[in-house]
């Protein structure tokens, strides 16, 4: 599956809502977080400052 986003952080509100699909695959099965945006997601590539999750 080709991805149309970049990174879940920084995202606008209009792009949050013409991919809304996309992101919700990404973020279904959290492994990981952003340290500075509290945002979350399955690949830290989606992320700026992605840190494991540990729990
Ligand atoms: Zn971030």
């Amino acid at each position: 599956m080709k991805l149309k986003i970049k990174s879940l952080c920084g995202l606008k509100k209009a792009a949050i809502k013409e991919h809304f699909e996309e992101i919700q695959l990404l973020v279904a099965r959290p492994r990981y977080v952003c340290s500075k945006c509290a945002r979350v997601a399955g690949c830290g590539s989606h992320l700026c400052k992605a840190r494991k999750l540990s729990a």
